[in-house]
């Protein structure tokens, strides 16, 4: 038999601080400066923050809150309040000040770590919550405003001495609510042993590889399903982080990835769609890291922009995940015994979402049970594994969405083929019901962002009078010149049937979003709910 020994959070960043002490985490800050420290500071400053956490009387699993953007502090308390044995509460500063409210409220949390810059933000909503210690962040300034508590005093506040609490492993480290596209947001708390475990998964070869010779930097949120567990991969393996602080433009990110020579970033399509647009109107402006890959997840990744990046020699890992299920949960990239596969079928097979890793269990579940893994048949999306929630936090009335038999509907409606590949077709409530045949959206956006003079798609249901709802496109164009509505059906027949087509294609300046980076499919359907279909 072995050890006892809890899979905590505990390990890793003591291994980073007496290994790695001397690889840089650099930050960007607001007004474009650098801020560079070694682990050796992060490793100090994490259990001082973890030291003057329990100095001000936090007990095992309070709620500390963090509203900050990425960079070094927001790092310090992704360790330091989990390995104080409190639970890490990362704020979605997209959200609106109400729904922040209800969710600090919620969570019942207890003291928040603020960026100065952030301050306004959580004016909106300060009298509406009730926190007993609010720390502010100067990022911008050299001093916070008024009586704040200062974040460096407090990080002074816990003295020299420092142990660590007894933690066990399955006690929460993390708490994340969804961004509440589909309903109130929803918390899912994750434990300490599901993050290690999403960080040794994260770091195998096979999936994304991150190495100690990597250098790192999360475009998604901080704030967002603990950066989709990349932070916590990356301190495991002692690689250089970079954060980018609050900016996220196109040009900003391609010099820092220049500058620093990013090897691996993680984010949305959305961000990545920008940016390949200033790769290919700027060419050879940025000198990119040789090697560099990104992880693209949280909506599905057109084939055109995988396609896009490899004429750049930046190589596109895509993948799919949920707050439910951190880290990523799938994907795709093809089999050693797939060498056979055409270009075109490969990059068809890359822009799917893609094999579940180890220890993830899926199934797809139609109305009369599992369905086959023909490629074809569609169902709902379930899974089953150790970084799976179980429940959501303190939230009982929400238990439906998990099965009988223990498996967490994702709500994500799939197809998986003979070799095991997700494919995502809609998630449930976004499916184009056409007089009792199902359209999927996402294959409409894939083909029509494939073409020339289109860079975003968004297709809805839209109620029609004789077959219930038919597909309405909203398009972005990228300059070029607009097609007509009869070159955009003409393109689509290529590859869809007749009736699968959207009846309409409206041009917009921009199609709105979530606060992660999705479109607001809801919200899109309410706004065309009384479009006048041509008779
Ligand atoms: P929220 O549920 O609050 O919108 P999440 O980030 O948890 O925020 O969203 C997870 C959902 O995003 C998935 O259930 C799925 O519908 C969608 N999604 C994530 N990755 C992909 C992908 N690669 N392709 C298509 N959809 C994706």
């Amino acid at each position: 038999m072995m050890m006892d020994y809890p899979l905590t959070l505990i390990p890793i960043l003591e291994r980073a601080g007496r290994l790695f002490g001397k690889v840089e985490i650099v930050s960007r800050l607001d007004k474009g400066s650098l801020h560079r420290y070694c682990y050796a500071d992060f490793y100090r400053r994490a259990r001082a923050l973890a030291a003057a956490l329990q100095n001000a009387g936090l007990k095992r699993g309070d709620r500390v809150a963090t509203l900050m953007g990425n960079h070094y502090a927001h790092l310090e308390a992704y360790f330091g309040i989990p390995v104080a044995s409190g639970v890490l509460h990362t704020l979605n500063l997209r959200l609106h000040p109400r729904d922040l409210a209800y969710i600090v409220n919620h969570a019942q949390d207890r003291f928040l770590i603020v960026d100065d810059a952030l301050l306004p933000l959580f004016e909106k909503f300060r009298e509406s919550v009730s926190l007993e210690r609010v720390v502010v962040v100067s990022l911008s300034g050299p001093k916070p405003p008024g009586a704040e508590e200062d974040y460096e005093s407090f990080l002074g506040s816990g003295g020299d001495e420092f142990s660590y609490p007894e933690l066990k492993e399955d006690e929460p480290a993390a708490l994340c609510y969804t961004s509440g596209t589909t309903g109130r947001p929803k918390g899912v708390l994750y434990s300490h042993r599901a993050l290690v475990l999403g960080a040794f998964a994260l770091s195998l070869v096979d999936s994304l590889a991150i190495s100690h010779h990597d250098v790192i930097l999360p475009v998604v949120p901080l704030f967002h399903a603990a950066a989709w567990g990349v932070p916590y991969a990356a301190t495991m393996v002692g690689a250089k982080q970079i954060f980018f602080g609050a900016h996220l433009d196109p040009e900003t990110l391609l010099e820092l990835f220049e500058k620093e020579q990013v090897t691996f970033s993680n984010g949305v399509p959305t961000v990545w769609i920008r940016m390949l647009e200033a790769l290919e109107s700027n060419p050879g402006r940025w000198k990119l890291a040789p090697g560099f890959r990104l992880a693209v997840a949280g909506s599905a990744a057109p084939e055109s922009m995988i396609r896009g990046f490899e004429r750049h020699g930046v190589r596109v890992v895509h993948g799919w995940g949920m707050t439910e299920i951190p880290p990523m949960c799938t994907l795709s990239q093809p089999k050693s015994t797939m060498r056979e596969l055409t270009d075109d079928e490969t990059y068809a097979l890359r822009a799917k979402q893609g094999l579940p890793g180890p220890f993830l269990d899926f199934r797809a579940m139609g109305e009369s049970g599992e369905v086959p893994w023909d490629g074809k048949t569609m169902g709902e999306l379930q899974a089953r594994g150790p970084w799976v929630a179980a429940a959501y936090y303190n939230l009982p009335e929400k238990q439906d969405r998990w099965t009988a038999d223990g498996w967490f509907a994702t709500g994500d409606v799939v197809t998986i083929d003979p070799e095991g590949y997700i494919k995502i077709v809609d998630r449930t409530k976004d499916l184009i019901n056409s007089g009792g045949e199902w359209i999927s959206s996402l294959d409409l956006e894939n083909a029509l962002t494939s073409h020339p003079a289109i860079q975003e798609a968004a297709v809805i249901a839209v109620p029609h009078p004789e077959w219930q709802e038919r597909p309405l496109a909203l398009l972005v164009s990228n300059g070029n010149p607009r097609p007509s509505p009869e070159e955009l059906r003409e393109y689509l027949e290529q590859q869809f049937a007749h009736w699968q087509v959207p009846d309409a294609f409206l041009f917009r300046d921009e199609i709105l979003r979530t606060s992660t980076g999705k479109f607001w499919k809801a919200k899109l359907r309410e706004e065309y709910s009384n479009w006048k279909w041509k008779p």
